[in-house]
Order: structure tokens, then sequence, then C-alpha cells
């Protein structure tokens, strides 16, 4: 499940720098995140890092239009990083 960036983003720029795939750019008014690249941190890290460093509250939420599996994260992270 890629995740995504709702509404409720201030553009602090928090989560941009912290994302192990390059998957979040800056967007206007709102970031964005490239669901092609975010595998939800498997592989990289234990937790969605965006989320740990995001001060607003259910504003990166999971992507209803890319349900993956971890297996199938897992599969993603490594064609992004093979
Ligand atoms: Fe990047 Fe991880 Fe957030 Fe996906 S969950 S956008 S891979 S920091
Ligand atoms: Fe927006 Fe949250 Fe990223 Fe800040 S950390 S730019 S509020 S999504």
């Amino acid at each position: 499940m890629a995740l995504l960036i709702n509404n409720a983003c201030t553009a602090c720029d928090a989560c941009e720098p912290v994302c192990p795939n390059e998957a979040i750019s800056v967007g206007d008014p709102i970031y964005i995140i490239d669901a092609f690249k975010c595998t939800e941190c498997v592989g990289a890290e234990d937790e969605p890092q965006c989320r740990l460093v995001c001060p607003e509250d259910d504003c990166i939420v999971e992507n209803p239009d890319f349900v993956e599996s971890e297996d199938e994260l897992q599969q993603k992270y490594d064609m992004l990083n093979g």
C-alpha cells in the first residue's frame, strides 16, 4: 500500500528529506507521494518515516488505488534499489 498526502498538509517540508525512496516531492499547495516509488518504507525502515515526522494528524494516509502486500512492497523496493 503506497501512502498518500491529503489536504491537511501544510507544506512544512519535514517529510521530503526522510523518504528513503525519494518518493516525496514539493507540490503546490501540498506535497506529493509518487505511489510508484513509495514502499511504506518496507525494505528500508521499520515504519513509514514520513508519518513519523509529519506534524499534522491524519495527513499521510493509505492510497486506496495502490493496495499492495508486504511482499509486493519489498519487491518494489528491490526493483527501485536493484
Ligand atoms: Fe517515502 Fe516511506 Fe513515506 Fe513512502 S512511507 S513516502 S517510502 S517515507
Ligand atoms: Fe505536508 Fe506532513 Fe510532509 Fe509537512 S510532513 S510537508 S505537513 S505531508
